[in-house]
């Protein structure tokens, strides 16, 4: 029986492999770490003494790869919107806004809602189309572009931008959003590892690739850390690693250059607001408070900066803006702050256009994973689409 290899189980992996089991291929599952879900997981923190997410994850209801994912791994009701409408606060100036039904703008002077349908059409940065001094700016693009590009206005592709705009808000209710009622690991990766197991998967952890044999164009051996499996004639070989992984294995396939740091506080503290309701915010040192059975969770993206800072300092700063935000007044609680230095690439012009496709030259190897160009920012749903668009191009060779 042929093979169908994955090297990563991240989401784009175990999408990849949920499309594939069931089928006629024998699916394998490599993981370099000792846990699935990579950017996406969960574990228990000693410091807080509980399950802890990596980072605070927002899918939207027009995210339908993920749905279709949520569904077929059967957790639909691991999740929850509990909330329709996206709450702001400038915690500079203290202004506070809404972006709710039906189309999720802020109140502005028409000229700006002019300023906006123009947004991507000369292609460009996002941060061109806008002065940073307009409300446009501050209230709107700023907040959505850094939190759904991971990526500031004026580095990030206009193109991409309004495209994922459009997408989100065409759609009714497509804004709304969907987390996770417990941890990423309960909602997006346990059920999956069930199904797979259940289909027969076989599920290898701490096996990392570290070298393709390739011959004549195909891969013909995988090295990992602990052993060499030779390649069938049929084998396929579907890598599913982030893109710095891709350019030490195969260093001819062109890969996004750069990054963006998110970084995640997470505050042990009482709260009053319903459980997992949210708020966004300008102005400070983060951009989105979560609130979730006794935790207060923060998220700072495109946060290059924050990221080299010390944890005690960059905690003492996520916290002084959480208590400006709720009105809390209490002292640093134990927190965990969450450093991923490479969280996305950056959504640059110069970086989309060195986003791989799904097919390589070699005619056995196929990529996934949310830097592959696939019209979607580096998501969620980005991830488990490139995840099942290679499980579909098997088929294709
Ligand atoms: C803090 C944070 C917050 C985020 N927030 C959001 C959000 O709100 N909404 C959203 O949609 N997206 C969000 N994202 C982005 C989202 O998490 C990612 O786009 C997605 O998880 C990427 O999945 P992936 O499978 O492409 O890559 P990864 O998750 O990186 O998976 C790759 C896997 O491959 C493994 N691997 C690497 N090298 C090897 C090797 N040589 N051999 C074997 N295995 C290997 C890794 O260990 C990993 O498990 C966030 C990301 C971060 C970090």
């Amino acid at each position: 029986m042929s093979c169908v290899h994955i090297i990563g189980a991240g989401l784009a992996g175990l999408a990849a492999a949920i499309e594939l089991s069931g089928t006629d291929r024998r699916i394998c599952l490599y993981e370099a770490t000792s846990q699935a879900g990579g950017r996406c997981r969960s574990y228990h923190d000693p410091v807080l003494n509980r399950e802890i997410d990596n980072g605070n994850h927002l899918i939207l209801k027009a995210n339908h790869h993920t749905r279709d994912y949520i569904q077929r791994i059967g957790s639909t009701a691991q999740f929850h919107t509990p909330q329709t409408h996206y709450p702001f606060i400038d915690i500079k100036y203290g202004y506070q806004w809404e972006l709710k039904r039906p189309f999720y703008l802020p109140r502005l002077p028409l000229i700006d809602y002019i300023h906006l349908l123009r947004i991507g059409l000369m292609g460009g940065c996002v941060g061109n189309y806008a002065s940073p001094y307009d409300n446009l700016h501050r209230r709107f693009l700023a907040p959505l572009c850094t939190s759904i590009l991971n990526t500031p206005p004026e580095q990030a592709s206009a193109m991409l931008f309004a495209r994922t705009l459009r997408q989100i808000i065409a759609e009714k209710g497509g804004a709304e959003p969907l987390l996770p009622l417990h941890t990423l690991h309960a909602s997006l990766i346990a059920p999956a590892l069930k199904r797979l197991l259940d289909q027969g998967c076989d599920i290898y952890y701490q096996q990392s690739l570290k070298h393709i044999t390739l011959t004549d164009n195909r891969a013909t051996e995988l090295h990992f850390s602990r052993n060499v499996i030779p390649l069938g004639a049929d084998d396929i070989v579907i890598l599913a690693i982030p893109a710095h992984g891709i350019e030490k294995l195969l260093p001819a396939i062109p890969v996004p250059q750069t990054y963006h740091a998110i970084v995640n506080g997470h505050f042990i503290t009482d709260h009053n607001q319903p459980n997992g309701s949210f708020i966004g915010a300008v102005g400070g040192a983060l951009d989105w408070v979560f609130f979730k059975d006794g935790l207060i969770s923060t998220t700072t993206s495109a946060a290059n900066a924050l990221a080299d800072i010390d944890q005690d300092i960059t905690a003492t700063m996520l916290w002084h803006d959480v208590c400006r935000i709720t009105g809390v007044r209490k002292p640093l609680p134990p927190y965990r702050i969450v450093t991923e230095k490479r969280a996305t690439y950056a959504a640059t012009p110069e970086n989309l256009k060195r986003r791989p496709t799904t097919q390589t030259d070699y005619n056995n190897v196929l990529l996934a994973g949310d830097y592959v160009r696939n019209g979607l920012p580096a998501t969620i749903e980005g991830a488990i689409k490139s995840g099942m668009k290679a499980a579909c191009t098997v088929y294709a060779i």
